[in-house]
């Protein structure tokens, strides 16, 4: 594989460039340092959140606010925040580490994400040196908490429409409008909000719970996540001074989709974190639950889930440090005392947005996978509250929601893919010169797929835009479908180089890594031959389609291999170890 070309590297990227043409991180990469904050923040986890998992599901504000401070204590909520404001400012990977950890209790992650993350980063990125001395030493020792509040009754996924309203008083703005949804509203001392300067200009302000004016709603009784705290906001002519304005009058769309960007990588650390938990219970319970006379994990179709739920854990892992990887890269080195820092920082998750959003789309349809073949694998058991599947497949639901729903976000991939080929960022090819051919070495069937289904992408996807052009978007069907093939190759392509730099580095599970990169690709590379096609179909008819349909068909060639096979390997593997077998330490 040609590991150079770093220089090119941006977002997007991979689908017209060879499989394994840029650098990727792995988890085997982790710095002795990260795997040390990981490993607190582990026994922060299982000595002080395991313990109290059924007291949190109650929603206990108290219980939540001490559990933070602790957390803070811990350093575990100062992880991005400068140094000089009492931070420790560390990349982006090893905060996966942590997201991970912390994910193993989902109302508790929703509380510590939304506090370190879409509360605080804010004013980590777009705070005066003023607002960031007078809120991040407390935000990072949990003495406060912090709330991010853009959602509003009418201003949900079109969240421009918003119309709280602030206006200049002299030295105060006062707000007016009201917000929904808002994580940690019963815990937050600290919240961002976003309102529009005169009803026009979109700009981002901090109001802090005291402030005149601004009240609470009730708790919002939902399907999961019971522990974390959810409530409506009312501004009523709230006064606030002057100095609160957070960046720029009309700069609030880059705070709120930029800091919402970061968000979606975060969520999907999240997710995998608590899949790993997931995989470990229902281990457990279909090594115990006996039919037929044998346990049920001798059984092919219940192999095939715990081997299903192990390969979603691996691709997720391989997707997440990959993206983060290319993000810390770029953005790590920008040093905070930098005047444009925050704004080349921003730039950077620009750039990335559609491996962002992806991250986010499939970790979470993963968790939703995962969630529902544990509920499977334990029966009817799965379906009673006494059994840990119930909670998970409820509390795992929000994770399509929010951050942008999972439809936003394919529109954001596809959007931003138009937008690439359009300004020739991505340079599309339709010919059929240079067939991929198979290689050698243990990825080298699956590499060869991979080659086959980016050009089956390249092809569909370019002669959509050369029919419709960027009204392409318009049609969100097929759009989506764009988002889901270039989704699906990431996915692919992220879980072979990692299995390749496994078996090269000689890791002791690299063959339970080949084998679910295999089985992977075995499995996905047929949906994007379906999707190009069906896209041509969208945009073609007749003696038009009858022609794409058989220049398509030059891009096929795959032959599958044995799925079964595979998949009963890894699944001797997991029953052997009774947790996804592959650690970071
Ligand atoms: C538990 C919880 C916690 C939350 N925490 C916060 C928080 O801390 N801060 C905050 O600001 N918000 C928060 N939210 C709000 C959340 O971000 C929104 O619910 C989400 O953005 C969707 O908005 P909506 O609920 O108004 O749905 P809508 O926007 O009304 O969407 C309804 C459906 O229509 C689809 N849809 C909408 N527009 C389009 C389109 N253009 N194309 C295709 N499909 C579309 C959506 O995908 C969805 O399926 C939270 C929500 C929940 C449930």
């Amino acid at each position: 594989m040609n590991q150079n070309n770093k220089a090119q590297l941006g977002g997007g990227v991979f689908l017209v460039s060879p499989v394994g043409a840029f650098q990727q991180f792995t988890p085997e990469e982790l710095s002795d340092d990260a795997k040390a904050i990981g490993q607190a923040a582990r026994d922060f986890v299982e000595g002080e959140i395991l313990p109290n998992d059924s007291a949190i599901d109650k929603l206990n504000i108290e219980l939540s606010k001490k559990l933070i401070r602790m957390a803070g204590e811990t350093g575990l909520l100062s992880l991005e925040i400068p140094e000089e404001f009492e931070g420790m400012d560390l990349d982006k990977l090893t905060g996966l580490l942590v997201l991970e950890e912390v994910g193993r209790q989902a109302s508790f992650s929703v509380t510590y994400g939304a506090h370190t993350g879409i509360g605080t980063l804010p004013i980590v990125y777009f705070g005066t040196l003023e607002q960031k001395a007078a809120y991040l030493p407390k935000l990072a020792s949990g003495e406060w908490i912090a709330a991010y509040a853009l959602t509003e009754a009418g201003a949900g996924s079109d969240a421009m429409n918003s119309k709280t309203v602030a206006t200049l008083d002299g030295d105060y703005w006062v707000l007016n409008g009201s917000k929904m949804w808002i994580t940690n509203a019963g815990l937050a001392d600290v919240f961002v909000v976003f309102a529009k300067v005169d009803g026009k200009k979109f700009s981002a302000f901090i109001v802090e719970k005291t402030d005149s004016g601004f009240s609470l709603g009730t708790e919002e009784i939902k399907l999961g996540i019971k522990g974390s705290s959810t409530c409506a906001l009312a501004f009523e002519n709230c006064r606030i001074p002057k100095d609160r304005l957070l960046g720029r009058i009309g700069f609030g769309h880059r705070i709120a989709f930029g800091i919402l960007a970061i968000g979606r990588f975060k969520l999907g650390a999240g997710c995998n974190g608590v899949a790993k938990e997931v995989i470990k219970f229902t281990l457990k319970y279909a090594s115990e639950r006996v039919q037929f006379g044998k346990s049920i994990n001798n059984m092919g179709l219940i192999r095939q889930k715990l081997s299903d739920i192990a390969m979603r854990i691996y691709v997720a892992e391989c997707i997440n440090y990959r993206t983060v990887g290319y993000i810390n890269d770029q953005m790590h080195n920008i040093p905070w005392t930098e005047e444009s820092a925050a704004s080349r920082k921003m730039e950077v998750m620009e750039e990335f947005q559609i491996e962002a959003s992806l991250m986010k789309v499939w970790d979470s349809e993963a968790l939703g996978a995962i969630a529902d073949d544990s509920v499977q694998v334990f029966g009817g058991y799965g379906f009673s509250s006494e059994y840990p599947p119930e909670k998970i497949y409820r509390d795992n639901r929000i994770n399509r929601l929010f951050e942008g729903t999972n439809e936003i976000n394919r529109m954001i991939i596809a959007g931003q893919i138009f937008k690439k080929c359009g300004n020739e960022t991505l340079k599309l090819r339709k010919d059929t010169d240079d067939l991929p051919t198979i290689g050698k070495g243990c990825m080298a069937w699956a590499s060869h797929a991979i080659e086959l289904a980016k050009r089956q992408f390249q092809y569909s996807t370019a002669t959509a835009l050369e029919v419709v052009g960027q009204k392409l978007i318009e049609n969100q069907e097929a759009s989506a479908r764009v988002a889901d093939m270039a989704m699906e190759i990431y996915a692919m392509e992220s879980a072979v180089i990692r299995a390749s730099k496994m078996k090269t580095a000689s890791h002791r599970r690299s063959d339970f890594a080949c084998n679910m990169a295999n089985v992977f690709v075995n499995e996905t590379v047929g949906k994007i031959r379906n999707n190009a096609y069906i896209l041509l179909a969208e945009v073609l008819e007749d003696e038009g389609l009858g022609n794409a349909i058989k220049e398509l068909a030059a891009f096929d060639g795959c032959v599958p291999i044995s799925s079964a096979k595979l998949r009963d390997k890894t699944a001797v593997e997991l029953i052997e170890k009774g947790a996804y077998p592959i650690e970071q330490f």
